[in-house]
C-alpha cells in the first residue's frame, strides 16, 4: 500500500544521503529501550533541520518538545562552536532520557534543557530577558501550538525562522468540525499566521516513514517585542 511505498522511498533516500552515524541510531535506541513514544522527527527530517540551521546561519535556537532529544543532536551538529540551544521538555523521564544522550553525543555544553511546562518555561526565559533565538522549532503538545507560536514570536527578531512540524495530520486540518483539540490547536495556528503581518509563512505536506503529515515554516520580517498576553 502507499504507507509501506512512502517509507520504503524514505529508506532509499535515507541509505542514498544521510551520512550512516551510530550515535544517532544508538539514540533511537535509547529511546525505544526508555519506551518513550515514536514521535521523533525520522533520519531525513533530521537531515532538513540540519540543512535548514546552516542555510539561515542560526546560532541560538529554541526547540520546543525535546523527547529523548533526537532532534536537538541533529540541530546541534549544525550549530557553530559558539553555538546554543535551549529545549523545553515537560516530562521527566523524557528529559533524563535526553540527558543521557546528550552526553553520548558529546553536544552537552551546547544545550540547556529546562525542564517542565513549556508555557511555565517560556516565562522564565522572558523573566531573564533572553536574547531572542535565530530559530525556533515548535513539537511539543499541538493544542498549544497558538501559545508557542505567540511566544516564538516574542522571542524573534528580524530574520527568526520559525518552524513547527505535524501541521497537516493526514489532511485532517481542513476538518473544520473536528472535535480533536490538537485539530483545533493546529488549525487556529492557521489563522494567526493569516493574520500576523510579521510572519512570512507557508506549509508543506509530508509523505514518509512518518505517514501524511507537513511541515510549516515561516520567517519574521521585522524585530519584534510583543506582550505576550
Ligand atoms: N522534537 C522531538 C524529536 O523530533 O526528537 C520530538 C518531540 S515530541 C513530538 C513532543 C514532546 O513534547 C514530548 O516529549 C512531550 O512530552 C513534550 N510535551 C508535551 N507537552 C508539553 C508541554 N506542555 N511542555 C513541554 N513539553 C511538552
Amino acid at each position: 500500500d502507499h504507507e509501506q511505498q512512502w517509507s520504503e522511498v524514505d529508506h532509499y533516500v535515507e541509505q542514498k544521503l544521510i551520512p550512516t552515524d551510530p550515535v544517532m541510531q544508538e539514540v533511537l535506541d535509547n529511546n525505544h529501550q526508555a519506551d518513550l513514544p515514536p514521535f521523533d522527527v525520522s533520519p531525513v527530517q533530521g537531515q532538513f533541520l540540519q540543512l535548514l540551521i546552516r542555510m539561515s546561519g542560526a546560532r541560538r535556537i529554541l526547540e520546543i518538545g525535546t523527547l529523548g532529544g533526537y532532534s536537538t543532536i541533529w540541530m546541534a551538529r549544525a550549530l557553530p562552536t559558539d553555538g546554543r540551544i535551549v529545549t523545553l521538555e515537560l516530562d521527566q523521564h523524557h528529559a533524563d532520557t535526553a540527558r543521557a544522550n546528550f552526553e553520548l553525543a558529546g553536544v552537552t555544553p551546547q544545550i540547556e534543557l529546562r525542564q517542565g511546562d513549556a508555557l511555565e518555561q517560556l516565562a522564565w526565559l522572558e523573566e531573564e530577558q533572553v536574547e531572542p533565538f535565530d530559530f525556533i522549532f515548535i513539537d511539543a503538545d499541538k493544542p498549544n501550538n497558538p501559545h508557542y507560536l505567540k511566544w516564538a514570536l516574542h522571542f524573534s527578531r528580524r530574520g527568526t525562522v520559525i518552524f513547527s512540524d505535524n501541521v497537516i495530520r493526514e489532511g485532517e486540518i481542513i476538518n473544520r468540525h473536528s472535535s480533536d483539540p490538537r485539530i483545533k490547536g493546529v488549525r487556529t495556528f492557521y489563522d494567526m499566521l493569516a493574520d500576523e503581518p510579521r510572519i512570512t509563512a507557508t506549509a508543506i505536506q509530508t509523505l514518509g516513514s512518518k505517514g501524511y503529515d507537513g511541515f510549516m515554516i515561516g520567517i519574521v520580517n521585522e524585530d519584534v517585542q510583543t506582550p505576550v498576553a
